[in-house]
């Protein structure tokens, strides 16, 4: 198949962790993804107040942003140095705190209490440990997760969306023979295979 190339292909938790030391991060936008204004009226439909989900956030800005309309953003990222870089680089502050259910785990919280940010693995957590969301802005992240756990990583994001949510998907189209990833390419459907 034409994603046959990249199946197999894992990136771990450490060589991300090494992205970040090494500032290897090509992937943030500093200012912020045109698709999510272009967008944001499909995320929001009309509603206020919602609690927005940023899987694999890394040190996303469109998380201010949002928090900023009033909304309630949570993220999760394997890098602490990618949430602390957020923080500072807004000017936010923030304290830390243990995640109870999660051995090892923090959460950084900005001080304001709109912005929650876990960092440990996406796989970590659950309904019971974030509640559910309202809205989900997923770019640079089922594109970023390895090919053998998309299943998984899916399976947990239905479990953390409300009925009526609505989940911003951003995917990249190129031909996977002449880029290892991630981002992997996911095509559509695939897509429409995994959410169902
Ligand atoms: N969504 C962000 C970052 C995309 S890059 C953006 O739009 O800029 C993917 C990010 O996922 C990296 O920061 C990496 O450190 C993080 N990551 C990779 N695997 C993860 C996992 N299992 N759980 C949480 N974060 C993970």
């Amino acid at each position: 198949s034409d994603i046959g190339s990249q199946k197999d292909r894992v990136v771990t938790e450490e060589e991300w962790l090494q992205k970040w030391e090494m500032g290897n991060i090509g992937f943030h936008k500093e200012h912020g993804h045109p698709l999510l204004q272009k967008y944001l009226d499909v995320l929001l439909n009309g509603r206020s107040g919602l609690r927005i989900f940023f899987p694999l956030c890394g040190k996303a800005v469109e998380m201010k942003w949002l928090a900023d309309m009033g909304h309630c953003v949570v993220g999760v990222e394997v890098s602490e140095q990618a949430l602390k870089e957020f923080f500072t680089e807004h000017n936010l502050p923030y304290f830390e705190e243990p995640v109870p259910e999660i051995s090892g785990a923090k959460k950084l919280q900005s001080t304001s209490g709109n912005i929650s940010l876990y960092c440990c693995s996406i796989y970590d957590l659950s309904s019971s440990i974030v509640g559910k969301f309202d809205g989900v802005w997923d770019r640079g992240a089922l594109v970023a997760v390895n090919p053998r756990d998309r299943q998984r990583y899916v399976s947990l994001m239905i479990t953390l969306m409300e009925k009526k949510s609505s989940y911003l998907l951003v995917t990249v189209s190129y031909d996977p023979n002449k880029h290892k990833g991630p981002p992997f390419y996911v095509p559509e459907s695939e897509i429409k295979g995994l959410f169902g």
